[in-house]
């Protein structure tokens, strides 16, 4: 049973992505950083660390951060930059960015990590399953990713162009629990509350659906690229895949560790569907050509069926000619499907070790793998 709430569902998540929108790490110059916000963050952050979660930061403030060096104007909306002197801004203002939150993490006692990605990283398996495994080992190091999307490379319709849906991107990748998205929005109202004051603010959304597309309504305030509508989206991507994902108002400090404690801090929850399978086998569901198969022995197919990741020592066959990342069929001996998944190991590679133990793949292919051929994480059982 889940318990409808932000603070409960926060307090049950065990990875969280924090989206941080540009208006609320921008100081009161237009090059610097509010230090004293992002300070309080690393204290909730470290806080969050001590009671056993994980967290990522997907922070924006590239582009606000770097207009004075370019001279744009301090009211002119996002939208209106020209998309070449925006990346030219982004690559000045990601340095004051980075350099901000180094800082209010050093002061709490741990790193920060700078991660740019660009869309069609996240969207290729290889460069996918990379970047996640560098993610998880900054986690297990206690190291905060610190992730935006990289600007000055990722152009027209290849962007994310707003850190809202690069979030959720970023979530599914690490399978992560919620989003919580931080910026001077409250969360969802039935209608615009500066327009209409009969607005009625929602705090739980169970069922996401059209009718609350349209009460998102368009507007865009001030330095933000996102607004209402690119949450909503954001939501709709969230919460099919698992992934619980909440809207609030971050402008005051420690406004993340009120959501976590606090039972009736104004916010949004979009509530994740229960059935859902989860992000990646979502993930790779929908990209299922497979490039090879494995056929692999009685054992290994009773240990998939109970939930358990393939090891190379229950392969006897490896066919095709795939790529780490890649997706493989898995069959039994007499060549029924079992399972579709993302292959650890190049065709070669797994050819080499299939059949050994996983303690002796360093001695065979001379590097340090994975002990599995294909992580139970990234396989999608049956048909
Ligand atoms: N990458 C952009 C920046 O750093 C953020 C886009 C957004 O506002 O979501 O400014």
């Amino acid at each position: 049973m889940i318990d409808l709430s932000t603070s409960k569902v926060l307090q049950n998540s065990k990875l969280i992505v924090i989206k941080v929108g540009s208006v609320l790490v921008r100081g009161d110059a237009l090059d610097q950083v509010n230090q004293t916000w992002m300070d309080a963050l690393a204290q909730d952050v470290c806080a969050l660390k001590d009671a056993g979660k994980k967290v990522v930061i997907v922070s924006s403030g590239g582009v606000a951060l770097g207009r004075k060096a370019l001279g744009i104007a301090a009211d002119m909306p996002p939208a209106d930059i020209p998309l070449a002197k925006k990346q030219a801004s982004s690559a000045v203002g990601q340095y004051h960015l980075f350099n901000g939150y180094h800082h209010a993490f050093a002061k709490v006692g741990m790193h920060a990590a700078q991660v740019l990605l660009t869309m069609s990283e996240t969207e290729n398996r290889r460069m996918n399953l990379n970047a996640r495994e560098a993610l998880y080992t900054l986690l297990d190091n206690e190291i905060v990713p610190i992730i935006n999307e990289n600007d000055v490379v990722s152009t027209g319709e290849i962007r994310f162009g707003d850190n809202d849906r690069l979030s959720v991107r970023v979530a599914q990748m690490v399978l992560a629990d919620a989003v919580v998205l931080l910026s001077t929005t409250d969360g969802l109202y039935t209608d615009n509350p500066d327009t209409n004051p009969e607005a009625v603010f929602i705090p739980v959304i169970e069922n996401l659906g059209d009718e609350h597309v349209s009460m998102a309504g368009d507007a865009v305030p001030g330095l933000s690229t996102g607004g209402m509508k690119s949450k909503i989206e954001a939501a709709f991507s969230a919460t099919k895949t698992g992934i619980h994902l909440v809207i609030s108002n971050g402008k005051e400090n420690h406004a993340l560790q009120k959501l976590v404690s606090v039972y009736d801090k104004k916010s949004s929850l979009f509530v994740a569907h229960e059935n859902s399978a989860n992000a990646r086998k979502m993930w790779i569901g929908a990209h299922m050509s497979p490039k090879g198969f494995v056929a692999i022995d009685d054992g290994a197919a009773s240990a998939l069926q109970k939930g358990k990741s393939l090891l190379p020592i229950g392969v006897r066959e490896v066919s095709g000619d795939f790529r780490r990342g890649d997706v493989i069929e898995i069959r039994s001996l007499n060549g029924k499907k079992l399972a579709m998944g993302l292959s650890a190991y190049n065709a070669n590679d797994a050819r080499q070790i299939a059949g050994e133990q996983s303690s002796d793949i360093h001695r065979i292919l001379g590097y340090i793998g994975r002990d599995e051929l294909v992580h139970r994480n990234d396989m999608v059982v049956g048909d």
